[in-house]
């Protein structure tokens, strides 16, 4: 990335806000590029690839994991920073490390900590992220966490409860939650990594959707945005409506994806320009300037119906979402009745109830399902 080339309301590592603890530079690296650096090499990181986007790992090699998303939220959103002339190596960084802090079994895995933890504080999974890379990585001598910029740690918290924020604020006054309580934005970069990160599960859900078989291409086809790529594609290339496979499915979804990637690209530099912004405070002060066009963004609030009805809700994945909340519901009673079964840094926290959440967090599926299997003796899954 070339430092010359940012645009004065990007996030410019030589004026980071810097790190909680003070460290020496480590060139020729900036230090955007040492935080995406260290996000690549904590054990969190390792761990997306056995963790669940809509389909749990064991149900099939070729659907998304947390670690294959996270790698399209990169590529797509190093594209747009650079027609941006935004800071490519933070948007990077905060794109590998957004699902850090998911729990095994995806959103059910979560709603069932959530619930698990009502009368401690709740879980929250965009905090959970934040706390991996402040506090829960062990890997360094003289710091718990990774240790990360402001503008990381700030991209990383996309969402905070007051409550928590107001709790996080009071232990450190210039903590990236406290834009919550002052109703800012995050820096450009955060947006655009958000807006990315819809773009790409919008997306890559349908592929998945169709390859698992639970949505059809006759289903998908009803969607309109979706419609009017295959269409397209159809009047250029007649043949592969009749071509075994799924290369009529996969050509309408590159198109659509970068259809929508352009679009966020064009609408996001005219918010920019129409509200001359002239640095990264002046963005956190203005509304939200990541953002697609009304059309654009009205054809994918659809897309994200579509899926919400067909495939989230499809009885399929209902019904392995709801062992999966089980499975973590019974891990957290097990463990709370039995810290002694965590390994000794859990079992001797200081807030028990936390610490069996921040383990059970960390779970990929699979040792989740073997955990659960050892303490129950029971098999949800086949
Ligand atoms: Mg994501």
């Amino acid at each position: 990335m070339n430092l010359q080339a940012l645009a004065p309301w990007a996030c410019d590592p030589r004026r980071s806000r810097g790190r909680r603890l003070a460290e020496a530079a480590s060139p020729p690296r900036n230090e955007h590029q040492r935080d995406r650096d260290r996000i690549v090499h904590s054990n969190a990181f390792r761990r997306l690839v056995y963790k669940t986007q809509v389909f749990l790992n064991h149900e099939g090699d070729l659907f998304r994991t947390r670690l294959t998303h996270s790698l399209e939220v990169a590529q797509l959103g190093r594209s747009a920073a650079r027609a941006l002339r935004l800071n490519e190596d933070l948007v990077e960084a905060l794109a590998l490390a957004h699902d850090l802090g998911h729990t095994p079994f995806g959103h059910a895995g979560q709603d069932a900590l959530h619930a698990c933890m009502q009368a401690h504080g709740g879980f929250e999974h965009n905090l959970q992220s934040l706390r991996v890379v402040d506090d829960l990585e062990a890997r360094y001598a003289a710091f718990d966490g990774l240790n990360l910029c402001f503008e990381t740690r700030e991209g990383i918290l996309k969402h905070c409860s007051r409550r928590n924020a107001e709790r996080l604020v009071a232990a450190e006054p210039e903590h990236p939650a406290r834009r919550f309580l002052v109703g800012q934005q995050p820096s450009l970069e955060a947006q655009l990594v958000n807006l990315v990160d819809e773009l790409a599960y919008s997306t890559h859900d349908i592929d998945d959707g169709v390859r698992s078989g639970l949505v059809t291409m006759a289903q998908v086809s009803t969607v309109p945005l979706f419609a009017h790529h295959r269409a397209e594609v159809l009047a250029q290339h007649p043949a592969l409506a009749d071509k075994p496979g799924k290369r009529l499915l996969f050509e309408t979804l590159r198109r659509m994806l970068s259809g929508l990637l352009g679009d966020l690209i064009a609408h996001t530099q005219a918010a920019v320009d129409e509200h001359r912004v002239a640095d990264v405070d002046e963005v956190r002060r203005a509304p939200p300037l990541a953002r697609l066009s009304p059309d654009a963004r009205a054809a994918c609030e659809e897309l994200k119906r579509f899926l919400f009805a067909q495939l989230y809700r499809h009885p399929q994945v209902m019904e392995s979402t709801a062992r999966g909340r089980q499975v973590v519901s019974e891990l957290f009673e097990a463990y709370r009745a039995a810290p002694g079964e965590m390994p000794e840094d859990f079992a001797a926290a200081d807030d028990p109830a936390r610490a069996v959440a921040d383990y059970i967090a960390g779970m990929t599926d699979r040792f989740a399902l073997r955990e659960h299997h050892r303490l129950t003796g029971r098999r949800l899954f086949g």
